[in-house]
């Protein structure tokens, strides 16, 4: 075989035990956290369900806060670990509020444990943790936040925010890898968790096996083999993010949302599913479809338009009624969110339902994010 024709990813150097720690530095650091990251080696889901196996058990209490499909997800893991739920769902349209989790917490003192997801790319929806992160801190639960859809794309403060568990996965913001994720555990989880008496052990899901086996060890010697591809690629996205700038990066996920929000409301035809501009996820713009037709013809008619376009029906319960244009990674970018504008303009026409002028529509969004890089 000669070089040329030799496949990229393979053949590669080890990754040692170093280069694994300082990823997850890195990731720490794109993280605000100070605290122990653990990198996952699975999507993220594996540290979610992680999270909730290791620091629930029967006789704990846990209020799960349910603004999307994932927080329905997290529920039945916190049942099936024995834990007393309490569900706090807030309308998909909107966000939870820290006086409705105030609330909650005052109602059932026994709370030990709190679920949150930061921002839903499958709902469009975005929740305030700064607020709710305090509220929890001075009950004094735990707090576990998925941002798997808000890191990179918004703000994410994990320590200042109290969050004690923090899961971020590479494949939404970040345009990284799906493969691989990441997990910040806080001081106070990891008493918790060690107390369990139920926590995975010698387990896939189990954090106490990277606590003793990597980190108390000083991270010097690695107990698998890497997940060496996707942790690469992590690196790649992260340090990316860094030469591109987080705040640019940011900027653009939420010039992304203005734009599309600015446009949809000139063609009138199909409205924001999330009503307030501050409510909406800097990932991904949700939109009611149109009276009397179904969604998923609607993203038809919008992919028969431009097939490359980022718009899909949402899923489950809410396929008949709800479009996603996602427009995260790459896809937070002015061509790209003016292009879905574009050919769902087009497929509305087509369609025969009646909307705001296309061009019109096009200029507000591009004036809507040109506004937000400005800043
Ligand atoms: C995307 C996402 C995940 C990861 O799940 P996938 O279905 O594999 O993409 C987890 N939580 C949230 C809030 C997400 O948006």
């Amino acid at each position: 075989m000669t070089a040329n024709t030799a496949p990229a990813l393979l053949d590669l150097a080890p990754l040692g035990a170093g280069h694994f720690a300082r990823i997850e530095d890195k990731v720490a650091a794109l993280m605000r956290t100070r605290e122990t990251v653990v990198a996952m080696q699975g999507e993220a889901l594996l540290p979610l369900e992680a999270c909730i196996r290791s620091a629930v058990r029967p006789g704990s209490t846990a209020l799960n806060i349910i603004t999307g499909p994932y927080g329905e997800t997290f529920g039945g893991w916190l049942r099936s670990c024995g834990a007393e739920v309490i569900d706090l769902a807030a309308p998909f349209s909107g966000a939870v509020t820290a006086a409705q989790v105030a609330d909650a917490l005052r109602a059932h003192p026994a709370i030990d444990f709190v679920s949150l997801v930061h921002a839903e790319a499958a709902t469009g929806n975005t929740n305030p943790v700064a607020e709710i992160g305090a509220v929890v801190r001075e009950h004094g639960a735990l707090l576990m936040l998925d941002a798997v859809a808000s890191v990179a794309a918004e703000p994410l403060l994990t320590d200042e925010w109290g969050v004690d568990l923090c899961v971020i996965g590479g494949q939404k913001a970040m345009a990284g890898p799906a493969g691989v994720s990441a997990v910040s555990v806080s001081a106070r989880a990891w008493e918790r968790i060690a107390a369990n008496e139920q926590a995975p052990r010698r387990s896939y899901l189990s954090l106490l096996d990277w606590k003793e086996r990597w980190i108390d060890g000083g991270r010097t010697a690695l107990p698998h083999a890497p997940a060496q591809l996707e942790m690469l690629a992590l690196e790649q996205a992260v340090d990316r993010i860094e030469e591109d700038g987080l705040d640019g990066v940011i900027a653009r996920h939420r010039a992304a949302s203005a734009a599309t929000r600015a446009g949809v409301r000139v063609l009138g035809a199909v409205a924001p599913y999330v009503v307030r501009d501050e409510d909406a996820a800097p990932v991904a713009t949700t939109l009611r479809a149109p009276g009397g037709t179904d969604a998923r013809d609607v993203v038809a008619a919008a992919l028969a338009a431009d097939a490359s376009i980022p718009v899909q029906a949402a899923g489950g319960a809410l396929a008949k009624e709800m479009i996603r244009v996602n427009h995260y990674g790459l896809d937070a970018d002015r061509e790209t969110v003016l292009g879905a504008l574009s050919a769902l303009a087009e497929g509305l026409q087509a369609l025969g339902v009646s909307a705001g002028d296309r061009d019109e529509a096009l200029a507000a969004a591009g004036k809507a994010w040109d506004a937000v890089i400005a800043g």
